[in-house]
């Protein structure tokens, strides 16, 4: 499954159609270089679920947590050199959780830390400056429904 955007704002519409089809807890693990939109597509996914909160990268702390209509744990693991580094923060724990909704940047620097069962999502620049390509990738048959769900996006 593969969409197209051509602006931020495309962008984060997108992640609030996503955001809207959350029924349960989801991980989804977003891929793509810098400036690619993971964190474009995270805040759109966090209005849906009606997070207050101004969202940022938490590039600098990690995890941030949001109180949306549920839990949303927020990961940017570009900073982390080690996978213990992940142990410590208790990420499996988070990120095995059953309500929440775990968004995960740089999911590629530890990929044999990631959840089996996610959505992962590739972003990436197009031909046109602000053109984005988005590939969705079902792992696993936990998130099967939620996945057939975005084909109707
Ligand atoms: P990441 O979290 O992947 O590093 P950000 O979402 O923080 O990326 O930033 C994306 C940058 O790219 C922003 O500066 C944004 O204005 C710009 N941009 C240009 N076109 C798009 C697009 N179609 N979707 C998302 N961001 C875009
Ligand atoms: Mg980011």
């Amino acid at each position: 499954m593969e969409f197209r955007t051509h602006s931020p704002q495309e962008t984060h519409a997108l992640g609030q159609r996503i955001g809207e089809r959350i029924r349960g807890g989801v991980a989804l693990c977003l891929e793509g270089d810098l400036g690619a939109g993971k964190t474009a597509l995270v805040q759109g996914i966090a209005s849906a679920l009606r997070v207050g909160d101004e969202v940022t990268s938490p590039t600098f702390a990690v995890m941030n947590v949001y109180e949306g209509i549920r839990p949303v744990y927020h990961f940017d693991l570009y900073r982390l050199e080690r996978v213990e580094e992940l142990e410590d923060i208790g990420f499996d724990e988070y990120a095995s959780s059953v309500e929440a909704v775990v968004l995960i940047e740089w999911p590629d620097k530890f990929p044999q830390a990631m959840p089996e069962e996610c959505l992962w999502l590739h972003i990436e620049r197009g031909a046109a400056a602000d053109e984005r390509r988005v590939a969705v990738q079902c792992k696993g048959e936990r998130y099967r429904d939620f996945y057939e769900e975005l084909e109707r996006i």
